[in-house]
C-alpha cells in the first residue's frame, strides 16, 4: 500500500512572516490527515517555517537545489545547506524551472543525485506542454523525461523519490486533466519505472498529479488507483483550501 503524499508548492509567494502565519493556521487543520503532508516553501522561508512546523506532522520542502556540493555558483543553494536546515523534500525539475531557468533532463538528473547524496527526499516533476498534448505526444514526452531523470539512480535510491505528473497546460490555468487521463498517463509512468527497475519498484513508487488541483476536484483525482497524491500550487497558498485538499 502506498501512502498518499500531498505537497504544497508555494512558488515565489509568502515572506517568512507570512509563511509562519500560514503553517501555524494549517497545522491543526491537517492534524488527522491520512496522507503525508509537505509544504515546499521559498528558500528564505525555510527557517521560520521549520520552527512553526514544530509539533506538527507536516514535512518541510524546498523548491530547487543545485547539483554541485559547493562552489562558484552565485545565487544557488546546495543540498548540504538544505540538509542543515532539516529540509525533508526538494522539488526538482518543476516545469517553471525547465521553462524559465533552462533546466534540462540532464540537470534534473544531476540535481536528483545531489539531493539523494545528502539524504534529501525528492519530488521530481514531469509533464507535457499544451503543444505536445495536442500533438498526442504526452506518453513519449513523459516516458523520456522519466528515463532521463532516473539515469544511474539505484533501486534503493528510488525509495526516496516521488514523481509528480504535471501537465503544463493544467498548471495555474484552472484546467485540470480529467481523472481518467491523469490516471492513464500516470500508469504509463509506472510502466516506465517497471521497465527501468522491476514490478515491485513500480508498485512502490508514489506518483502525484499536479495541475489546478483544488478542494473541488481533489477527491475524484485521489480516487484513481494510480494517483498517490498531489502537488498543489495556487490552492496551497491558503491554509483552509490546502487543508481541504489534504483532507480530501
Ligand atoms: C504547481 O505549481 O506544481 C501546480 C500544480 O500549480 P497549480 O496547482 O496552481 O496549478
Amino acid at each position: 500500500m502506498r501512502k498518499p503524499i500531498i505537497a504544497g508548492n508555494w512558488k515565489m509567494n509568502k515572506t517568512p512572516e507570512e509563511a509562519k502565519n500560514l503553517v501555524t493556521e494549517l497545522g491543526p487543520l491537517v492534524k488527522d490527515a491520512k496522507c503525508e503532508v509537505v509544504v515546499c516553501v521559498p528558500f528564505v522561508d525555510l527557517v521560520e517555517t521549520k520552527k512553526a512546523l514544530r509539533g506538527t506532522k507536516i514535512k518541510l520542502g524546498a523548491q530547487n537545489v543545485h547539483w554541485a556540493e559547493y562552489g562558484a555558483f552565485t545565487g544557488e543553494i546546495s543540498a548540504t545547506m538544505l540538509k542543515e536546515l532539516k529540509v525533508d523534500y526538494v522539488i526538482i525539475g518543476h516545469s517553471e524551472r525547465r521553462q524559465y531557468f533552462g533546466e534540462t533532463d540532464q540537470t534534473v538528473n544531476a540535481k536528483i543525485k545531489a539531493a539523494l547524496s545528502k539524504d534529501l527526499k525528492v519530488i521530481v516533476c514531469v509533464g507535457e506542454t499544451l503543444e505536445q498534448y495536442e500533438a498526442e505526444e504526452t506518453i513519449t514526452v513523459v516516458s523520456k523525461q522519466t528515463i532521463e531523470a532516473f539515469k544511474d539512480i539505484s533501486k534503493d535510491e528510488l525509495k526516496k523519490i516521488v514523481i509528480a505528473y504535471e501537465p503544463i497546460w493544467a498548471i495555474g490555468t484552472g484546467k485540470t486533466a480529467s481523472p481518467t487521463d491523469a490516471e492513464e498517463t500516470i500508469s504509463v509512468i509506472r510502466k516506465t519505472i517497471k521497465r527501468l527497475y522491476n514490478t515491485a519498484a513500480s508498485e512502490a513508487i508514489r506518483i502525484q498529479y499536479g495541475g489546478s488541483m483544488n478542494p473541488k476536484n481533489a477527491s475524484e483525482l485521489m480516487a484513481m488507483p494510480s494517483i498517490d497524491g498531489g502537488l498543489i500550487g495556487g490552492a496551497s497558498l491558503n491554509a483552509q483550501d490546502f487543508a481541504k485538499v489534504v483532507n480530501y
